[in-house]
């Protein structure tokens, strides 16, 4: 697929990544910038976030820790946890790994109980806690 522009000095239609119009020889340099700014960022970022292992997405995490929130903990102890805020990539802080160890600490004592009450409190506070993590930034 191919793209053309206008040319910014005299109109003529030519190619978006050409720097010069051929015609005129206006500089086209804003817009081939402004076409490197829509579509590098992406694809340079979505690259090497698509080599992280996906047990190391924040989605898995996320995911893991519906499921089975022990398992997520390992996971987050042992290593980074990587999400895309924006077009950077960041890793999960210390803290997001200390809440989610708390919660799964306080969801563990109340399985072991029999106390209902307290089972459905558990359920809720691990629902809320990998909604927070998910909206986090
Ligand atoms: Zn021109």
């Amino acid at each position: 697929m191919t793209n053309f522009v206008h040319c910014r000095g005299c109109g003529h239609q030519i190619h978006e990544t050409a720097p010069t119009c051929p015609k005129c020889g206006a500089p086209q340099a804003v817009a081939s910038q402004l076409a490197s700014t829509t579509h590098a960022p992406l694809a340079g970022t979505l690259g090497p976030y698509g080599s992280i292992p996906w047990f190391r997405q924040r989605w898995a995490l996320v995911c893991m820790f519906l499921v089975f929130a022990p398992a997520a903990v390992v996971v987050a102890w042992s290593g980074e946890i990587y999400y895309l805020a924006g077009t950077t990539i960041k890793t999960f802080p210390k803290s997001a790994k200390i809440i989610m160890t708390v919660i799964t600490a306080l969801l563990l004592i109340a399985l072991a109980g029999d106390d209902e009450a307290f089972q459905g409190f558990a359920g809720m506070t691990i629902i809320g806690g990998a909604i927070g993590l998910s909206i986090r930034k």
